[in-house]
């Protein structure tokens, strides 16, 4: 078992990491239910999981009640947060409650900023069921919702109390959503933890394999990096923080022009933008073209997207730069863009001028078509 504590003064939750911790799941929440029914929030895929949850809340006396949503990052809506709040409320949700996220990113993002709204703030509690949520959405109190002008762009800051992994969850999650959830794995490497990275790269095959131990060691050390990060900059406002935006400017703008949809998964348009942070550092003299083939060859040899075309991203500078300008990193006119002068030397440049980013990608689209 690994237990890892984000130290945010009061606001401070330890996260437990353990194989098969979900059946025992129910011991941890005891003590937060305070003698009440505690409300449940998943989807449809995760039902298997949902049994086994109640099933151990049951053994320890504790009453629940499920709230089952419809899967799909739809959810992030602002109908399914009303629709939320609404049957939270009906629960009689008090302040004191802690409301389970059991789930991915999406429930997560989405019950985590319902219980920052209900009754002006109530407890939650994280069960990340897919990769991505254990390694990274789940831990940090960033949640939100998407709404007409983008994703991710109404939301609040709400820790959760408590976070419990159980990386036995991921055994139903199907393939590709769990290489999806390895390209934020892969980041914690690339952003300032080059041991990490090898690490990476030698045991990779084996974590998508289900391996247990490369598993488990893989979600608790990239925990425990978003842990440290999380309690240096809270709020992302010195800097720190923003380094675990590496890859996601690039990928954000590949992702808005998949339509945000399953033709491109989060993480994989995090792969091809983490390649393209790097190609474009190369080609600012930043790091050099072996750094680049190094990153490339991890992503493609673990079958995610190294590029734009990888991607099935066609589109041209001007419109990629264009999808780039919604981005909610914006700050007065200038975009913070995290370039890296090697693998696990990454930094934020605000100075980037978004006329060299727009070459940059013809460039390499150029390149592709050759
Ligand atoms: P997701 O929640 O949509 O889950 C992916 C799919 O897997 C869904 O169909 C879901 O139903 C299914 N699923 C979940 N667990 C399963 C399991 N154990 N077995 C079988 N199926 C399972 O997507 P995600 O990739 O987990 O999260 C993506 C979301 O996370 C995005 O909305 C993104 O914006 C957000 N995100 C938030 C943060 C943050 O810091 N808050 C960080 C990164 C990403």
């Amino acid at each position: 078992m690994s237990i890892i504590t984000v130290e945010l003064g009061a606001r401070s939750y330890k996260v437990i990491v353990e194989n098969g911790l979900l059946a025992r799941a129910g011991e941890h929440l005891a003590p937060l239910s305070r003698g009440r029914t505690m409300a449940i929030v998943t989807d449809e895929n995760v039902r298997p999981h949902l049994a086994t949850l109640q099933a151990s809340l049951s053994a320890a006396g504790v009453a629940s009640e499920a709230i089952i949503l419809p899967p799909g990052e739809g959810s992030k809506s602002w109908a399914t947060l009303e629709l939320l709040t609404d049957r939270l409320l009906d629960l009689g949700i008090e302040r004191g409650d802690h409301v389970i996220a059991l789930g991915g990113g999406v429930i997560g993002d989405l019950v985590g900023f319902a219980c920052s709204i209900v009754k002006r703030g109530c407890g939650f509690v994280q069960i990340p069921t897919t990769l991505l949520a254990q390694v990274d959405s789940s831990v940090g109190g960033k949640t939100a919702i998407n709404s007409r002008a983008g994703k991710n762009l109404v939301g609040a800051f709400h820790q959760p109390a408590l976070v419990l992994v159980d990386p036995t969850t991921l055994d139903t999650l199907p393939l590709r959503q769990v290489r999806a959830g390895y390209a934020e794995v892969v980041k914690y490497g690339l952003i300032d933890d080059f041991e990490f990275f090898e690490w990476c790269e030698a045991n990779a095959a084996a974590l998508l394999a289900g391996d247990a131990d490369a598993r488990t060691y893989a979600i608790a050390h990239s925990i425990a990096a978003k842990a440290r990060i999380v309690a240096e900059d809270e709020y992302e406002t010195t800097g720190k923080r923003a380094l675990l935006n590496l890859g996601h400017t690039f990928g954000h703008a590949l992702e808005a022009e998949a339509g945000f949809s399953d033709r491109l998964l989060h993480g994989e348009g995090v792969a091809a933008g983490m390649a393209l942070a790097f190609g474009y550092s190369a080609r600012r003299g930043l790091c050099t073209g072996q750094d680049v083939a190094r990153v490339t060859a991890h992503l493609r040899a673990i079958g995610l997207p190294d590029s734009a075309p990888a991607a099935n991203i066609n589109a041209d500078g001007t419109t990629l730069v264009a999808h780039m300008l919604h981005d909610k990193k914006m700050d007065a006119g200038t975009l913070p863009f995290l370039l890296a002068r090697g693998i696990g030397k990454t930094f934020v440049d605000k100075s980037v001028e978004l006329a060299d980013v727009t070459r940059f990608l013809d460039e390499q689209r150029e390149m592709a078509a050759a």
